[in-house]
């Protein structure tokens, strides 16, 4: 039997949301933190509306979302974190700032409690030594969006101890996902394959081998893929797609991985995908237009 039963949760954008909403639905009590109330009140609203579309298709009942809303605490500051058994950082993707995040963190937490991150790419064993539990500690990296994908990635640092792994892989399954393990290597399995495909369709877009619509659909259609590269950049946010390709450029040091200006512009026009409402498409059309 495993010993989580309260989550808390850090980061209440895209996939902190979606890990507050699994774990609600497989009955766990979450605790959910953000930068500020509105962060908060809008990743409540998202997963209100996602639980509604579930009880549409009769996939819940209305009681079911009503219990799953009612087990997610939300606030803004760490003290809230005091019970958790084990608390999940999805906070942006930036190292300082999650070092940050882990060193103002571990002074209000049970000795027991267990950590662990849901970085894109960020080395496990680094985050794990601003912590003062380094065997307690360690990736467990959810896909985007989360309630619908089924993998998670379980990423053990060097310190990270097995009744910690054992139990960060009971909880993945018990909330209906399966784990695949991955060593800690920059961007671990996933986007170590993905993003560098992502970073290549943004330089085919760069030097003009082909627009947004037709590299989309190329890829689509021609590779069987359910979105096409740009779309799902879009989707995961490029400004946590230019992170992920950072972290392999000087991870790894090797110039394959050099991320496409044109990301780079992108990011520093504040152009960062769907969640900011423009990307490589412009969002404030349905359907969305290609802005190249
Ligand atoms: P996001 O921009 O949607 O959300 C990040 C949230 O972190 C924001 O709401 C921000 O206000 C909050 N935040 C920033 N500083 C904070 C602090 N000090 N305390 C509390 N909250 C703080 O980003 P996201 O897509 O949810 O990504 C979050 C993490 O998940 C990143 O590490 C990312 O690499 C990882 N991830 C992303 C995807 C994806 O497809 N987007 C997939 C897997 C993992």
């Amino acid at each position: 039997m495993s010993t989580i039963k309260k989550i808390g949760i850090i980061g209440a954008g895209q996939m902190g949301s979606g890990i507050a909403q699994v774990c609600a639905q497989a009955g766990y009590d979450v605790s959910l933190s953000d930068l500020n109330e509105q962060v908060l009140e809008k990743s409540l609203a998202g997963i209100a509306r996602n639980l509604d579309r579930q009880v549409q298709k009769g996939k819940i009942s209305e009681a079911d979302k009503a219990a799953a809303l009612a087990r997610i605490a939300t606030g803004t500051d760490l003290t809230i974190f005091a019970d958790s058994d084990l608390v999940i950082e999805a906070a942006t993707e930036n190292e300082a700032l999650k070092r940050d995040i882990l060193k103002k963190l571990v002074p209000h937490l049970k000795p027991e409690a267990l950590i662990a991150t849901n970085t894109s790419s960020i080395s496990i064993t680094r985050l794990a030594a601003s912590t003062d539990r380094p065997a307690k500690f360690m990736g467990m990296h959810f896909m985007n969006p989360v309630p619908v994908m089924q993998l998670v990635e379980l990423i053990r640092g060097i310190a990270t101890d097995e009744p910690t792994f054992n139990a960060v892989k009971e909880l993945t399954e018990a909330i209906g996902k399966t784990p695949a393990v991955a060593e800690d290597f920059p961007a671990f399995i996933v986007n170590r394959i993905l993003l560098p495909m992502i970073n290549e369709a943004v330089y085919t877009l760069y030097e003009g081998v082909g627009g947004v619509e037709a590299i989309d659909t190329a890829l689509k259609l021609g590779a069987n893929h359910p979105m096409g590269p740009l779309e799902l950049a879009d989707f995961i946010g490029l400004d946590t797609c230019l992170a992920v390709m950072q972290v392999l450029y000087e991870g790894l040091a090797d110039s394959k991985y050099r991320p496409c200006p044109l990301l780079v512009k992108y990011v520093e026009a504040g152009w960062i995908g769907k969640k900011f409402g423009r990307g490589f498409y412009d969002y404030s059309q349905t359907p969305p237009v290609p802005t190249r």
